[in-house]
């Protein structure tokens, strides 16, 4: 059976293309300059094959008039025209991309290493059309488009114009030289929608710079300028004037695409400060290009300070993403991970199969590629960023290095190869920020795990008992006084087999050698009863009740046992979230101190002896909660147990 073509109603498909696959309204101007390049991309590679030499790539040039009374906004180009065929072709079907046909027709060209002709045409130009619809998107904003083009190297010229559903018509007409110039009349404004923004010059100047600032040619426009009239002397006052003048809006030349050395440090502050806004120059600067199956450029900034908005929700992370230099997304998420997110910059590459809008990307596979080479990438420029300039180094860990350990937590863990060797903490033998490797090499050969204190402050957690007797033992003590250190590290456990241990836990007693253990299980077991009456005294507050060798001078402290510590409990409790967690606690007391033995002679005296041990019992497990920073739960309990003290 003779198959059957599919019709289509091409008056239904060209309102589907124009209103259904763009997003935004405003990128008709991007996809009308890309289409401007691409012909004078064409003009060149023609004039090169042909070898006429009067054509001059510096002649090329792309136009922008805006008639505020004709309310039209046109768009030309001295590029390689078309005839009337082509104007049938690539702009009355739909889809027809006369671009992409070139492309392919030249996808050949400059690989056989002697054709330098065709090498030189490839390097130079970089055709973006493939999809043959982005001309339509001229409907979103315009009821009436006119496109008159002369073909090189041809004597005529044609007018296709078009309202958009009702068809469209060529006839002959006029224009002095080759080229193309696409004059769209704008629609009526309705409201909430004010077409006629389009020919401001403010409009115009920002929506070249967003999205086609890196076309390769100039794109000009007439603007207006205020300046002192000629002759005016240099005391007076000056009579103004207003002149036109034309103006390059793009930049053409990416930062990125010029030679590493020819750029200097200051032209990346500046393009940072620019184009990110940002008042400070950036931290550091990392540029990387990457040939192979999905080849691009990157330029990435780690800025010198914190975004005034970075730790609320209104922030967002990603990468500029641009595909030929065109902008296709202003905040590609899918670049950077979370723990990262302060990077900013963008990602440019040939190789990305865009989908039809040029908002999206087809397929996330190359995405996914770039991101880890990207989070590779990076991670290298930091640890470098360690070894070369600690000090720097460690102004941008004050900065952003809560977010990375966040990304610890976040990830149960799972992103510790990347994340663990950039981290630092204050150490207390030290006395500055150290990375766990230095802690590690400076272990003792007896010493098994890598210690730390979580506490408000490194003032605060020197005040605990435990952390003198820590001290006291020889060990170095890394300081965790961000809220979030002590999450991270409890859901990594261990670095390089080495694992954390908080000297706020239970089981470091496990340091205590083998006589120094015995002793105090001997001590527990002679004070049992005492003990029992202890913990039943504190009611629910303390799920133990030990007996401590390790305490030096300290009467009690209190530490925890189980998955939460005394820090987690203060941190999750502090949230305004109903959820409330507790700690596991243990009340340690020092035998050797001489409030045990008020404690135990009190515990032998009757009825009135014990109620005078339950006053200890409280003062003591309550002091032990202030200095480890929780609150006191019964204040009125406490100021009565202090007064029957003193009155005692
Ligand atoms: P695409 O650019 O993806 O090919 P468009 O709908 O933007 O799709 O354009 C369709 C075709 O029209 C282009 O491929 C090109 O052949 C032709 N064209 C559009 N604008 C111009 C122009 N300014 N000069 C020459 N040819 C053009
Ligand atoms: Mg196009």
């Amino acid at each position: 059976m003779a198959k059957k073509q599919f019709k289509a109603e091409s008056k239904k498909l060209l309102d589907l293309m124009v209103n259904s696959i763009y997003t935004n309204k405003e990128i008709f101007i991007r996809e009308l300059i890309s289409n401007a390049s691409d012909a004078l991309d064409k003009l060149y590679y023609k004039s090169l094959e042909s070898g006429d030499t009067g054509i001059k790539r510096s002649d090329f040039v792309i136009r922008i008039d805006a008639d505020k009374d004709a309310r039209t906004l046109t768009i030309s180009d001295n590029g390689i025209g078309m005839t009337r065929e082509e104007l049938e072709q690539n702009l009355g079907t739909i889809a027809k991309s006369g671009s992409l046909a070139f492309k392919q027709e030249h996808a050949e060209d400059g690989k056989d290493e002697n054709d330098i002709v065709g090498a030189k045409a490839q390097k130079a130009t970089d055709i973006i059309g493939q999809f043959g619809v982005g001309f339509y998107s001229a409907f979103m904003v315009a009821d009436q488009v006119k496109v008159t083009s002369r073909a090189y190297g041809s004597e005529e010229c044609f007018v296709w114009e078009s309202t958009g559903s009702d068809g469209y018509t060529v006839e002959e007409s006029e224009m002095e030289s080759n080229g193309t110039s696409v004059v769209l009349h704008l629609k009526e404004d309705v409201e909430g929608e004010k077409f006629s923004d389009y020919l401001s010059e403010y409009t115009i100047r920002d929506l070249v710079k967003r999205y086609s600032d890196y076309i390769r040619y100039p794109i000009q426009m007439m603007v207006e300028k205020t300046q002192p009239k000629e002759g005016t002397e240099e005391d007076e006052k000056p009579e103004m004037e207003t002149i036109h003048e034309l103006e390059t809006l793009n930049t053409m030349e990416p930062i990125w695409k010029r030679q590493k050395s020819k750029v200097k440090d200051e032209d990346y502050n500046e393009y940072y400060k620019s184009k990110f806004t940002d008042y400070m120059d950036p931290a550091r600067v990392i540029r990387t290009s990457v040939e192979g199956v999905s080849s691009y450029t990157a330029l990435m900034f780690i800025p010198g300070h914190v975004p005034y908005d970075y730790y609320t929700k209104d922030y967002e992370k990603g990468l500029q993403l641009y595909s030929s230099g065109v902008l296709i997304m202003e905040k590609c998420k899918d670049l950077l991970p979370d723990y990262f997110n302060f990077v900013k910059g963008l990602v440019d590459s040939q190789d990305l199969s865009l989908n039809i809008s040029r908002e999206t990307l087809q397929q996330d596979r190359q995405l996914k590629n770039i991101a880890k080479n990207l989070e590779k990438k990076i991670k290298k420029e930091l640890v470098k960023w360690m070894k070369d300039d600690r000090e720097g180094y460690e102004a941008f860990f004050k900065n952003f290095g809560r977010q990375m350990k966040f990304g610890l937590y976040e990830s149960f863990g799972m992103h510790k190869d990347v994340l663990m060797d950039l981290m630092l903490f204050y150490s207390s033998s030290e006395q500055k920020m150290v990375t766990l490797d230095e802690y590690i090499e400076r272990m003792g050969e007896d010493q098994k795990n890598i210690y730390y204190a979580p506490g408000e402050t490194i003032e605060k957690i020197d005040m605990l008992p435990q952390t003198a007797a820590a001290k006291a033992k020889g060990y170095e003590i890394l300081y965790m006084t961000d809220e979030i250190d002590e999450f991270a590290i409890r859901m990594v456990n261990e670095y390089k087999e080495k694992p954390f241990k908080s000297i706020s836990d239970e089981d470091m007693t496990e340091e205590l050698s083998e006589e120094e253990k015995e002793a105090v299980k001997k001590a527990e077991e002679e004070n049992k009863d005492l003990l029992d009456f202890v913990k039943e005294t504190l009611g629910g507050k303390v799920a133990e009740v030990s007996l401590s060798a390790k305490l030096a001078d300290a009467a009690c402290c209190l530490i925890s046992k189980g998955g939460i510590s005394l820090e987690m409990e203060k941190t999750i409790n502090a949230m305004p979230t109903d959820e409330h967690i507790s700690a596991e606690k243990v009340l340690q007391i020092n035998p050797e101190h001489a409030v045990m033995a008020k404690l135990q002679d009190a515990f032998t005296h009757g009825a009135e002896g014990k109620e005078r041990a339950a006053v200890i019992a409280r003062l003591l497990y309550d002091q032990a909660a202030l200095v480890s920073g929780l609150a006191v739960e019964d204040p009125v309990q406490l100021s009565k147990d202090i007064c029957s003290m003193i009155t005692q």
